[in-house]
Formats: C-alpha cells, sequence, structure tokens
C-alpha cells in the first residue's frame, strides 16, 4: 500500500533523522529501492519527475507497477510514492493516477502565483490525504550548460507557503540539482536557520543531495532537515558498475548478454547506495 509522506516526515523531524528520496527510472531502479528499504527497516519516498514518468509510460503504469512490486515483493515499511518537481497539471495527473504524495514547484513563478497555486493543491490533498511538498526559492542546478552556484529562499516567502498547510518544504539553501562544481561554497546554515525559526515545525526538504559532504546533510537534519533528494548518484553508481560489466567482456561471456545479468551490477550498485544513504540520514530501522 503507499502511504501519505505526512507520518513519515513528521516522525523524521521528531527523532532528528531524515527519510530519503530517491528517484526512479524504471522496474530496476523501483524494485532496487523498495527491496533495500524492506532490508533496512527504513521509510522510502519514491520520486518520479514528469519526464521519467512519460519514460516509464506514463502515471498510471508507474503507480500499478509500484503497487504490483509492493505487493509481490512483500513490502511492509511505509512507502510513498511522490511527484518530483511537479507542474500544476502534472500535479493534478499525479493525483488522478494514485500517487500517494505530491511536489509542486512553483518556485520558478511570480510568488503570488505559486501561493495561489499551492493553495489550490492544499486543499485538494488534504481531501484525499495526499501530502503535498512545496518550493520556495528556485534550487539551482545545470540549465543549459550553465552550473548556478545555488539560490537562498525568503524566509517570509517560506513562511507565507507552510502556513498554507502543506506537508513539507523545500527551499533554496544553496543546495543545487546534479554534480556540484569545484568552487561550490557549501550549503547556507544561516538561511537554514533563519527559514527553520519562521516556519516551526513544519519538516524541510534538501533536494540535490548528490555531493553534499556527509557532515553537512548531518548538520542539515540537525537542522529541521528531514526528507533528502537521492537522484543524480544513483544514476552514477548505475553507469559506472554497468560500464565495468562491458568493459570486463562480461556480456560476451556465455549468456552475459542476458539484460537481467546485463543490468544486475548496476541493480546491485543502486541497492548499495540507498543502504549507504539510509544510514547516513538514520532511517534504518525507523520503519
Ligand atoms: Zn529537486
Amino acid at each position: 500500500m503507499l502511504v501519505s509522506a505526512k507520518d513519515m516526515l513528521n516522525k523524521a523531524r521528531d527523532g532528528k533523522y531524515a527519510v530519503g528520496q530517491f528517484n526512479i527510472n524504471n522496474l530496476e531502479w523501483t524494485k532496487a529501492i523498495l527491496l533495500t528499504a524492506q532490508e533496512c527497516n527504513s521509510p522510502v519516498i519514491l520520486g518520479v519527475s514528469e519526464g521519467a514518468g512519460k519514460y516509464m509510460c506514463g502515471f498510471n503504469t508507474v503507480v500499478a507497477m509500484t503497487k504490483g512490486m509492493i505487493d509481490t515483493l512483500g513490502i511492509t515499511v511505509p512507502v510513498a510514492l511522490h511527484l518530483d518537481h511537479g507542474t500544476y497539471e502534472g500535479a493534478k495527473a499525479c493525483i488522478n493516477a494514485g500517487f500517494s504524495s505530491i511536489m509542486f514547484d512553483g518556485s520558478h513563478l511570480p510568488f503570488e502565483e505559486n501561493f495561489a497555486k499551492t493553495t489550490a493543491l492544499v486543499n485538494t490533498c488534504e481531501v484525499l490525504g495526499l501530502s503535498l511538498e512545496a518550493e520556495v526559492g528556485a534550487i539551482g542546478g545545470e540549465e543549459d550548460g550553465v552550473v548556478g552556484m545555488g539560490e537562498c529562499a525568503d524566509p517570509d516567502e517560506c513562511k507565507k507557503i507552510a502556513d498554507l498547510g502543506v506537508t513539507m518544504l523545500a527551499a533554496g539553501i544553496g543546495n543545487i540539482h546534479g554534480k556540484y562544481p569545484e568552487n561550490w561554497p557549501g550549503l547556507s546554515f544561516e538561511t537554514l536557520e533563519k527559514i527553520k525559526a519562521k516556519v516551526g515545525d513544519m519538516p524541510l526538504v534538501l533536494h540535490g543531495g548528490t555531493g553534499i559532504p556527509d557532515d553537512q546533510i548531518k548538520k542539515a537534519i540537525s537542522l529541521g532537515v528531514a526528507k533528502i533528494n537521492v537522484n543524480t548518484e544513483c544514476q552514477l553508481v548505475f553507469q559506472e558498475a554497468t560500464r565495468k560489466y562491458i568493459e570486463e567482456g562480461k556480456d560476451r561471456i556465455g549468456k552475459g548478454f542476458d539484460p537481467r545479468k546485463l543490468l544486475a551490477p548496476g541493480f546491485e550498485a543502486i541497492k548499495a547506495k540507498v543502504k549507504e544513504k539510509m544510514e547516513l540520514f538514520g532511517s534504518v530501522g525507523k520503519a
């Protein structure tokens, strides 16, 4: 069964740990993350971007696949199926398809429009028992080949959006999607503390978890971050493991060409990475 992310994040906030959101791209990704969560007895959030949803043949397919796996694999830990960086239209489509958690990212819109659209979704999600993540202050990253240094959200705008009654809030604190540039100055804990002081109990979300040093991750958790998104890192270990298998010529030995064998090292690499992150975030044994 899919659950809202609300309870797991409130527990994480109270217990001073974070729940990982791991983005999925296909069957192997989803299976690897679900099995690892179960083995670690950890709650988990499966993130689906609109692009990944399209790739996986639509949100209905994603819901059916995830529910089928939870059932067949005997997954009993809490699992939230979450739209990542959704548009307003994408959010509605995921609600209709049966997602249990939604992120509406209106951070690139004028603040008033972000506020109005988030308000509308708060009401819908509340009626349906879904969790809703909002975003204030765009989270940087590589766009059109230009890597930004990471923006910081306005704490007053954070409070306005938090007060609408969203479940969790993503706010830029100098974090970036994708790989971090060499000269990245690090997370702005000053901004995080100011936001936390304004939004009170609201669980905060840290995007762009790939490449943030472990000590900064731990400090962010101690300051109110209860959800951390990991995407690029799983892609990188999958790529490395798959490359190694082929470079070692294993795909040419016996039935090494069998996709179930060819994709196995990448699958195992994702499992190991997810376990490592769950240990770092402190969510192991917290299901
Ligand atoms: Zn993000």
